[in-house]
């Protein structure tokens, strides 16, 4: 069978499971199966496969169909300026957080070497994306999973930035190392209630360690903002990621805290994604 064909009916098969990016997602999973970049075998497509990536092509589109997430069955993600490692054990990074990125960036932009934490830190898509883009910087990540401080450990080394960062294994509430110039989070902020309404591809694959923000939301936030009040400087910045309901409670949050709020940004879909914070 040809790529064309195949492509053709691996998108019918993941049409019939109402997968809106059909068609996308086989031509991707078609470029992993002949170990090819998309844009090479696209304007290619009518040379024949061979039995054994035909074979694992079919694996991959009967997968996905399950609604198994593209970057899972990758094993990687890009996010900002590189690629990622990630499998199921960790969130996969989301465009969305590139926002607190951004932010990150304008506000570190005339800052030498400073400190930062990361409550939460995942796959490390935040907090080892500024180690690369500020080679002075220094990071600590923690994390509540063993298993998503092994895959940053392995994306710090991915990007080259594994001496400049420390990882810890802890719940948000028992840390207590260190003053840091500025803290981000992007912390389960999900209602215990809604989580069964996210998709499919979300709710039945990503892990709900980093999802369930508890029966209001916002209780593993609390628990964020008030430790990142004490192992802040003062007039250090905090970045934090939030739902897009959230953003005056959580204000009113910080606010009792002692940060004074500088800026709520939106994310591409124009939901309150993010709030930057100075401690006074
Ligand atoms: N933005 C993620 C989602 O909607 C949730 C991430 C989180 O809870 N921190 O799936």
């Amino acid at each position: 069978m040809n790529i064309q064909l195949a492509v053709k009916q691996g998108t019918n098969i993941l049409k019939d499971k109402y997968i809106r990016s059909a068609k996308l997602d086989s031509e991707i999973l078609m470029a992993k199966a002949i170990g090819k970049n998309r844009e090479d075998f696209i304007l290619n497509n009518d040379i024949n496969l061979k039995h054994k990536n035909l074979q694992y092509f079919k694996r991959l589109i009967l997968e996905r169909a399950t609604r198994k997430p593209i970057a899972y069955l990758l094993k990687k993600k890009f996010f900002w300026n590189n690629e990622f490692f990630v499998n199921k054990d960790t969130l996969i990074p989301r465009p969305d957080t590139e926002v607190l990125i951004e932010q990150i960036l304008k506000y570190t932009k005339h800052k030498n070497k400073i400190n930062i934490l990361d409550i939460g830190v995942g796959s490390g898509c935040i907090l080892l994306t500024i180690l690369n883009e500020k080679k002075k910087f220094f990071g600590t990540g923690i994390d509540i999973s063993k298993k998503s401080l092994d895959i940053c450990k392995i994306n710090a080394k991915k990007l080259q930035v594994e001496t400049r960062i420390k990882l810890y294994k802890s719940d948000v509430d028992k840390f207590a190392q260190g003053k840091y110039d500025l803290i981000v989070s992007n912390p389960p902020y999900i209602n215990k209630l809604k989580l069964k309404y996210l998709e499919k591809d979300v709710i039945n694959f990503e892990p709900k360690l980093a999802l369930d923000g508890g029966l209001d939301g916002l209780s593993e936030i609390r628990k964020v903002v008030k430790k990142s009040s004490e192992l802040i400087k003062k007039n250090g910045k905090f970045v934090l990621e939030i739902g897009f309901d959230q953003k005056n409670k959580v204000i009113n949050l910080l606010r009792n805290e002692g940060f004074y709020i500088n800026s709520t940004l939106k994310d591409l879909a124009k939901n309150d994604r993010c709030i930057v914070s100075t401690k006074i």
